[in-house]
């Protein structure tokens, strides 16, 4: 454990992102319950106005006040976003950095939409607008949009190094590992001798173009959607994470198949999670950007009069995401110790896969925790600023 450098203080950001109302929450005259003062900590707030009834009946008001990293409202976009919070993560990415943008919060409440966009990664008629300028994109196609101007950059500079771009896209539902490249199959994930997670069989694509990525993307974001029966769950109920890996390689002379990292990458066998920098053909892993839309928060809550799977799911979604939570905190507290081998990583396949993304050398992840302002959604509203408030690092 040596070699691995503790976080400082800004490498773990807490945002909170509000959306607006939408039609049904409007017609089922629910009101708003969240007021914000947007911007960044400490000139960010956000309180959530909780509508009580007292015993003899009359209706008063809680007030909690939270504070963030951020703080969103309903007039924000993906793109300020973008600009503010995940940005930095793909120069960090460039460094040499394991990044990781995650989204957590109800189902309905916008981890899609923050990251996939408003069509949810998928082919929609709204896709034929969404070259236009003023369609708010997903985080992702701003990010990768950057990632391959970085990329073209390095090439026209000409050094002898040079990048190469691959992605993965899985699934961590029930606590087993689904690919979304490859008609979600079931792989497996081994943990080598350092620890580190390597996914045996997971399809990883090189790309070369935007185009090539969101064509993947789309097509992994239906593997993911279509169907909802117990061997192809709906999104709330599973983690998702799009995995981008910046390989460099030395510039090659020959015309040999050999110096053409598309062809090398295409034969490993596997893809290390962890670990595993360097492979045998020359290609070396240089950052890894996580894209994470986890399983909708409630799942976990879940306890009323609901199906035996429902309650084994709840249960599953509850584990990885109190693991995460307590990774996070003990994170905080081994920087004031300079030891992570207490961080419990093992707790869940989400957070043993996040494992070198949280404590590696130049890593940095952004949460946004998405809510509804609406007074029906008071409780989750509540239960998510509630995490998020917890693995805060102030
Ligand atoms: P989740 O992924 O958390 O379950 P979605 O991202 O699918 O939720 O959002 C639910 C619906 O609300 C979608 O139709 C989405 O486009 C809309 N929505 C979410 N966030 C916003 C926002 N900030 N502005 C406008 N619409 C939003
Ligand atoms: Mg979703």
């Amino acid at each position: 454990e040596s070699n691995q450098e503790i976080n400082d203080d800004s490498t773990i950001q807490i945002c909170v992102r509000k959306r607006p109302l939408n039609e049904k929450e409007k017609s089922l005259k629910t009101f708003d319950i969240i007021t914000t003062k947007t911007g960044q900590y400490p000139n960010s707030q956000l309180y959530l106005h909780e509508p009580k009834t007292s015993v003899s009946m009359s209706k008063t008001i809680e007030n909690h006040e939270f504070y963030f990293d951020h703080v969103y409202d309903e007039y924000s976009t993906n793109k300020m976003i973008y600009l503010d919070i995940a940005k930095p993560l793909v120069e960090n990415f460039f460094d040499g950095g394991k990044v990781t943008f995650f989204a957590y919060g109800q189902t309905g409440s916008g981890k899609t939409h923050t990251i996939f966009g408003p069509s949810g990664g998928k082919l929609s008629n709204e896709v034929k607008d969404s070259t236009s300028d003023n369609y708010d994109k997903g985080i992702y196609e701003y990010a990768c949009k950057d990632v391959f101007k970085k990329i073209e950059e390095k090439f026209e500079d000409n050094t002898d190094t040079q990048y190469l771009l691959s992605l993965c896209f899985f699934e961590i539902y029930g606590g087993k590992v689904y690919d979304l490249f490859n008609k979600r199959n079931k792989v497996s994930m081994l943990e080598d001798k350092n620890g580190d997670m390597q996914i045996l069989g997971l399809k990883e694509i090189p790309v070369e173009s935007y185009d090539d990525l969101q064509k993947l993307l789309i097509l992994g974001s239906q593997v993911r959607t279509t169907g909802s029966t117990e061997a192809n769950p709906d999104s709330s109920r599973s983690h998702a994470i799009f995995q981008m890996t910046l390989y460099t390689y030395p510039k090659g002379n020959t015309d040999s198949k050999y110096s053409d990292p598309t062809f090398l990458l295409q034969q490993q066998q596997h893809v290390g999670i962890g670990g595993s920098t360097n492979n045998d053909f020359g290609l070396n892993i240089h950052g890894r950007f996580l894209l994470i839309d986890l399983a909708g928060s409630e799942r976990g809550e879940d306890t009323g009069n609901i199906s035996r799977q429902a309650r084994i799911e709840g249960a599953e979604i509850n584990k990885s995401l109190l693991a995460l939570k307590e990774c996070i905190r003990a994170l905080h507290m081994a920087r004031k110790s300079d030891n992570v081998n207490h961080v419990p990583f093992r707790g869940s396949k989400l957070t043993q896969i996040l494992r070198d993304s949280l404590v590696g050398k130049n890593c940095k992840s952004v949460m946004v925790a998405t809510i509804s302002p609406s007074s029906k959604s008071c409780d989750h509203s509540l239960n998510t600023l509630r995490y998020a408030n917890r693995i805060k690092s102030y």
